[in-house]
């Protein structure tokens, strides 16, 4: 197949990937190096054909069920957070459900997402907690989105991330019907981050994990 030598792993930058699987939509890279499972840049979406995508599938709609899901990540979050904390939800989506969750808590919240929020200057400060659900799965560039997202974590704050972890016996089963869905991590590749971050890892569900960044 073209397009797959040496395509280069968009978490740790390793070139050993290789072929994993594939279904109707895509095949999918697995690197030794950090475990993530990746669809190679010339498979994935377009910047157009990603937002009409995510226009279709709302997130953030006012669904009681979607705030239940994300309860899962809240919950643990605010289990660890003083009141008032400042915090980020990276890739809130058009209708910021979870940040509203958090802000209900009494966290102080900004938001940020690449199509319906694109503030830059939330890059200018730092945080006591960043949010990240049902994000990672669709960045087509994580490491160097992780290495920004902790460069404005303060020291002892806590990265929460929402994202379906593959297994090696199933891979990314839970991906074809979402094209947009391009990186898949594994707990292995979630440990390879919190080695690369020098953070403490905690997997809390299959798709729920903490990271808190070392220091105080
Ligand atoms: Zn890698």
């Amino acid at each position: 197949m073209t397009g797959l030598q040496n395509s280069q792993c968009p978490l740790c930058g390793g070139r050993e990937a290789g072929l994993f699987s594939r279904d109707k939509h895509h095949c999918y890279q697995l690197c030794p190096h950090c475990d993530l499972v990746y669809v190679p840049t010339a498979e994935r979406p377009d910047p157009l054909a990603e937002k009409s995508s995510y226009d279709r599938h709302d997130k953030n709609t006012a669904d009681g069920d979607y705030g239940k899901v994300l309860s899962r990540l809240t919950g643990p979050l605010l289990a660890r957070l003083a009141p008032g904390s400042v915090g980020l939800d990276f890739g809130s989506g058009p209708g910021p459900l979870l940040a509203g969750q958090m802000r209900e808590a009494g966290m102080r919240v900004r938001t940020f997402d690449v199509f319906y929020d694109p503030d830059a200057s939330v890059w200018y400060q730092s945080y006591d907690f960043i949010t990240c659900s049902d994000v990672l799965e669709h960045l087509h560039s994580p490491g160097r989105e992780l290495d920004r997202l902790f460069s404005v974590l303060k020291p002892g704050g806590w990265l929460g991330i929402m994202t379906q972890r593959y297994d090696h016996d199933t891979g990314p089963a839970h991906a074809s019907a979402h094209v947009t869905q391009v990186c898949f991590f594994s707990d292995a590749s979630l440990h390879w981050l919190a080695r690369r971050q020098q953070a403490e890892l905690m997997l809390l569900e299959d798709d729920v994990a903490l990271l808190q960044k070392s220091g105080n």
